[in-house]
């Protein structure tokens, strides 16, 4: 079976009708039937349990099951709902804030300030990467301010950002960090 299609790959109508025809295709094989059932082994299930499973089975109804993979469809899905939800958390708003001149002049100018050296756990000269104290989501004004940021190696920042998220969840409840992201601050 093939796993995931090129990006970019546009399915003509004419292919995605073959192709949820073939899934509806698909019927459980026997060999596969016993090893569910092996799997059941030591527990008795009452002709009521058997039937449902086996309605369950039957055509592929169960919408996660492609045979031995996830069927192309829920493939998809999954990978547009990943896409949208990147969007919304904000692969439009931070690309171009960091990759701009004056995100850069505040990253070297912590770095310069912090001595080019970590500052948890003091090693000097690895790969740094500057750390926003107060989150660059939550915070917006204070993205270029020099007091908000701390030069961090790459394992200390993974874990103050772990830290920050918990912190700024209890400050601005579960879902407000997406909302925030999207640009929707009070
Ligand atoms: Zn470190």
């Amino acid at each position: 079976m093939q796993r995931g299609r090129r990006k970019g790959f546009k399915v003509s109508e004419e292919t995605r009708r073959k192709m949820s025809k073939a899934k509806k295709g698909i019927v459980i094989s026997e060999k596969h039937k016993k090893r569910l059932s092996e799997f059941h082994t030591g527990k008795k299930l009452s002709e009521e349990t058997k039937r449902k499973l086996s309605e369950l089975n039957k055509g592929n109804k169960n919408p996660n099951w492609g045979g031995k993979y996830h069927t192309k469809e829920w493939r998809r899905k999954v990978r547009e709902a990943m896409i949208k939800h990147w969007d919304t958390i904000g692969r439009k708003l931070r690309r171009p804030k960091h990759d701009s001149y004056k995100y850069n002049d505040w990253r070297t100018a912590v770095f310069t300030r912090d001595n080019w050296t970590c500052q948890t756990c003091r090693v000097r000269g690895g790969y740094l990467q500057a750390h926003h104290i107060k989150s660059f989501s939550n915070y917006p004004e204070l993205r270029l301010e020099l007091d908000n940021g701390v030069a961090l190696c790459r394992e200390c920042h993974i874990l103050a950002n772990r830290e920050q998220r918990k912190v700024e969840k209890l400050i601005f409840g579960k879902r407000s960090y997406n909302k925030l992201a999207a640009g929707k601050r009070k």
